[in-house]
């Protein structure tokens, strides 16, 4: 038996459209903890409300924004540089040069005006733990009694010899507003032809079936375009990741196989972007353009924090750092073995911010015995602009073994999964930022 402690995402009318069970959520808490809910609000009647911070306004750090404006104990901080946000997922349209920027972004109006919320357009340098203080790159410090940490990936660049002297020629996009640089290169491709190099890492990377995809997209426009070039596909990986995706993701590459040479089990090991070769475990390679993938961490502020080294190490099922209890680290920056998604962060960051207001109304308790689910992942693998791949992930927690994952794959693409992909984009877009 399984006990969604964790927020999950429930099947509304469109199965692609989740819905958050945050009243389930409440109600429940009102009716068997009223109690103690009202004795912890009773608690901190008269005085401040606890200070929570958090650190990232993208996928994760807007669920549990989202979650602790409901539950109303504390005064929350959303730390974040950029004016607006800028989704990842459904980004493969538009570097493909098919779909608008505009789609992607959205304001944080709504967000700001949420009850007991403000926002700091500001980037966090650093923490300091001892103090509980995060540190402005306006040189304003914020004192915390509970951080979120959420601000996504890096990349390693040390990787990949070469790389960071010719970092603006080679954009990765896979961070929000790097898009526009990828698409204005993929649209030189477009106008001058020859060879595009792409690349997959090997995991842990940020959607496992990103690259994939943003081929694909890419070779349907070099057919409908007639585009004198074609693109090689360099898999770190003996096969896309991770293997329950495999075959359904081959399959699909099978129908652009004049225009993708997919060469797996190629790691890079260095780039000449003056000479425009790369160095591979295969030989060299001259290319026209390249769009490289990166093997990715945690941005050098959870590292430096001391919370992991490559990924920060946390407990399960709470997000909890190990390092520390007053922190909580959720999304692609944290290690557990949970994909690296959007759905998952901001599942993850609705449970965060739901387990603080617990802590603070001093109601949290053991963790159930028995199985416990972690918040599902849904991600799509777009293969032409109409169809696409739909993969599903539940984690399930069983007491003293590893997290185990169940994958729920589509067999081949489909026009369905297509257009449940922007359904379901457009849903999580509303539940985080409308
Ligand atoms: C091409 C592509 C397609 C994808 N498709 C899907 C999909 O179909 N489904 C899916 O579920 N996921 C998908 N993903 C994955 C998804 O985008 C990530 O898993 C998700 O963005 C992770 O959320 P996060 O909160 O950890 O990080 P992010 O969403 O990257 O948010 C991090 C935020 O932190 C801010 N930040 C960074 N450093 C600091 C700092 N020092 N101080 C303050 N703020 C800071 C950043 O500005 C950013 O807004 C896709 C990703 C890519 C690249």
């Amino acid at each position: 038996m399984s006990h969604p402690r964790f927020p999950q995402a429930v099947p509304p009318e469109d199965p692609n459209v989740p819905v958050w069970p945050r009243r389930r959520v409440l109600q429940t808490g009102l009716t068997l903890g009223s109690a103690a809910w009202l004795a912890g609000c009773a608690s901190l009647i008269g005085q401040a409300k606890p200070q929570v911070v958090v650190v990232g306004g993208g996928w994760g750090g807007l669920g549990a924004v989202r979650a602790l404006a409901a539950e109303q104990v504390a005064a929350v901080t959303l730390v974040e540089p950029n004016d607006r946000f800028m989704s990842c997922p459904m980004s493969g349209h538009y570097v493909a040069g098919v779909g608008s920027l505009d789609e992607l972004l959205h304001g944080y109006q709504r967000v700001e005006a949420l009850p007991g919320v403000q926002r700091v357009r500001a980037r966090v340098q650093a923490i300091e733990r001892d103090r509980r203080e995060v540190v402005l790159d306006n040189g304003q410090r914020l004192r915390y009694d509970h951080l979120v940490l959420s601000p996504g990936v890096e990349y390693m660049e040390e990787s990949l010899p070469g790389f960071a002297a010719a970092r603006e020629a080679l954009p990765v996009g896979f961070r929000a507003f790097e898009h526009q640089a990828v698409r204005a290169q993929v649209e030189r491709f477009y106008a001058q032809g020859g060879t595009l190099v792409m690349s997959a890492p090997k995991p842990p990377y940020r959607c496992p079936p990103a690259p994939y995809e943003r081929a694909m997209l890419i070779a349907e426009q070099i057919k409908k375009r007639g585009v004198r070039g074609k693109i090689v596909f360099l898999d770190a990986n003996a096969a896309p990741t991770p293997a329950p995706t495999a075959q359904p993701i081959l399959g699909a590459l099978k129908a652009y196989a004049d225009v993708i040479d997919y060469r797996p089990n190629v790691e890079l090991q260095a780039v000449d972007a003056g000479r425009r070769t790369l160095q591979t475990s295969a030989g060299e390679l001259r290319y026209d353009h390249a769009n490289l993938v990166l093997p990715m961490r945690a941005q050098a502020l959870v590292r430096q924090a001391g919370l992991g080294q490559r990924w920060a190490e946390v407990e399960l099922p709470s997000f909890q750092a190990k390092a520390d209890a007053r922190i909580f680290v959720i999304g692609d920056a944290q290690g557990s073995p949970q994909p690296k998604s959007g759905q998952v962060a901001f599942g993850q960051g609705r449970a965060v911010g739901e387990e603080i207001a617990r802590r603070l109304r001093g109601q949290s308790g053991p963790a159930p015995a028995g199985d416990i689910e972690l918040p599902v992942g849904i991600c799509w693998a777009a293969t032409s602009h109409d169809e696409a791949i739909n993969v599903n992930v539940v984690t399930t927690l069983s007491p003293g073994e590893a997290p185990k994952l169940r994958f729920t794959v589509d067999p081949q693409p489909s026009a369905r999964s297509g257009a449940a992909a922007w359904s379901w984009a457009r849903g999580v877009w509303r539940a985080m930022l409308g």
